[in-house]
C-alpha cells in the first residue's frame, strides 16, 4: 500500500485548527470501524440516508437531519431547499429555479469565502448592514431565506441571531445558520434550531471527526424533504454532492461518539497544553505567549497566542510559520499577522504537545 511518504509528502502535526487544507481532523477508531463495515455490504442509499437522518435527528433533538458532503454543500442545498419552498414546481429544473431570481439576505459583516455556495443555486445575494431596519427593508416577495454566519466579525451594532430570527419569522422566512465550525460546544447541535433557525449546518470533518466529506443539515423536515428528490442517488442539483454509504455510517458514528465524549476532560487537555506552551515560550527574550479564549472560531477552548519581536529575530511570524512547516516533524501552526501566530491544541493527538513545545523552543530560541 502506498503511503504519504511514498508520494513524497510528510505528514503534519496539526497545531493549527480543523482546517480543510491540512485534512480537517482525524477519524477515531469508532468512525473508521463504522465506515469499514459500511464498505463491506450493499444497501439502498436513499433508505440509508433516511434512517441515518432519523437517528441523528433524534440524537441531536432536531425534527429532521440530512447528511451532506460537507457544510459548504449544506449551504448550497439549503439555498435550493428555500427556493423550492417558495416554488415547488421548479423542482426538476435547476435553470427554472435560477430564473426565478429569488434572493438570500446576508449581513455585510458576515460575508466570507464560504458564502459563495449560497449563490450556486442561482439565489441572488442581498447584502445588508446589520440593523433591524435594513433587514426589514431588504425583505420582499423574492426573499427565500436569511443566512447567518456565526463566525462573522460582527460589530456590536449588528443584529443578533435571535433578533434576526424574530424579524424573519414575521415574514415566514427561514433562517439558515452556517455552524460548520461551531462545535464544541456540543449543545450547538440543537441550540440554533431550538432558537428558531430553520436549518443549522455543521461540518462532519471538523471537530466531529467524522469523514472529511460529510456534513450535517439539522432542522425542519419540510425543507430537508425538498432536497431528497434532487440529491443523490436521485438526479438534479445535489447529485454531484454525493454522500456514500461509508460517509453516512461514519457521520452517524461520529455524532454518537461526540455526544458521549468527555468534553470537560478534552477541555482540560487543551488547558494543560496551552499552559505548557505559555510556560515554555513566554520567558524567551522577545516572545510573548499568552492563553487566549475562546479561540478564533469562537469554540470554548483555549489556544496560545504568540507575539514575537520581529526586530529581535530578524524574522516575521509568517516566516516562523514556514519554519514550523519545514521542521522535522512538520508542524502546522495558525498564522495571524506579521507578529503573531497561534498554537491550537484542539487538533493535537495526546503527546504531540511536547513535540510542538520542543519545536517552538528550538525555532524561537535560535531563530
Ligand atoms: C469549514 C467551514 C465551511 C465548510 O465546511 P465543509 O464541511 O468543509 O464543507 C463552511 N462555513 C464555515 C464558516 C466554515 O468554517
Amino acid at each position: 500500500m502506498t503511503n504519504y511518504q511514498d508520494l513524497g509528502l510528510r505528514p503534519l502535526i496539526n497545531a493549527y485548527a480543523t482546517v480543510t487544507k491540512y485534512g480537517g481532523s482525524l477519524m477515531p477508531p469508532e468512525v473508521l470501524e463504522a465506515m469499514n463495515e459500511a464498505a463491506s455490504a450493499f444497501v439502498s442509499l436513499a433508505e440509508l440516508q433516511r434512517r441515518v437522518g432519523e437517528r441523528i435527528a433524534k440524537l441531536t433533538r432536531n425534527e429532521a437531519a440530512y447528511i451532506t458532503s460537507g457544510a459548504a454543500a449544506g449551504l448550497m442545498l439549503s439555498s435550493a431547499a428555500c427556493a423550492l419552498h417558495k416554488q415547488p414546481r421548479a423542482l426538476d429544473q435547476f435553470s427554472a429555479l435560477a430564473a426565478l431570481k429569488y434572493e438570500a439576505i446576508i449581513l455585510h459583516s458576515q460575508r466570507n469565502p464560504y458564502d459563495y455556495a449560497t449563490q450556486q443555486t442561482g439565489l441572488r445575494q442581498i447584502e445588508i448592514d446589520g440593523s433591524p431596519a435594513a433587514l426589514r427593508a431588504a425583505i420582499n416577495d423574492k426573499t427565500a431565506c436569511v443566512f447567518w454566519f456565526p463566525r462573522g466579525l460582527c460589530s456590536n451594532a449588528d443584529l443578533t441571531l435571535a433578533e434576526t430570527i424574530a424579524i424573519a419569522d414575521e415574514h415566514g422566512l427561514p433562517v439558515i445558520v452556517d455552524a460548520a465550525a461551531q462545535l464544541p460546544p456540543v449543545e450547538n447541535l440543537w441550540r440554533f434550531t431550538q432558537m428558531g433557525a430553520a436549518l443549522a449546518l455543521f461540518s462532519g470533518g471538523k471537530d466531529l471527526r467524522g469523514p472529511q466529506s460529510s456534513g450535517l443539515m439539522l432542522g425542519r423536515r419540510d425543507l430537508i424533504d425538498l432536497i431528497r428528490p434532487i440529491s443523490n442517488p436521485n438526479h438534479g442539483l445535489g447529485r454531484p454532492l454525493k454522500v456514500g454509504k461509508e460517509e453516512l455510517m461514519g457521520a452517524l458514528a461520529a455524532v454518537e461518539r461526540y455526544l458521549k465524549l468527555d468534553h470537560a476532560a478534552r477541555a482540560r487537555y487543551c488547558e494543560e497544553a496551552v499552559r505548557l506552551f505559555c510556560d515554555a515560550l513566554d520567558p524567551l527574550p522577545g516572545v510573548d505567549a499568552q492563553r487566549a479564549f475562546p479561540n478564533e472560531a469562537g469554540q470554548p477552548l483555549p489556544w496560545c497566542s504568540v507575539t514575537i519581536d520581529s526586530a529581535k529575530f530578524g524574522k516575521t511570524a509568517d516566516e516562523l510559520v514556514a519554519d514550523f512547516l519545514g521542521h522535522d516533524p512538520a508542524i502546522a501552526v495558525s498564522p495571524l499577522n506579521e507578529r503573531q501566530f497561534h498554537l491550537n491544541p484542539m487538533t493535537l493527538n495526546p503527546g504531540e504537545e511536547i513535540i510542538v513545545r520542543d519545536a517552538c523552543l528550538q525555532l524561537l530560541r535560535d531563530p
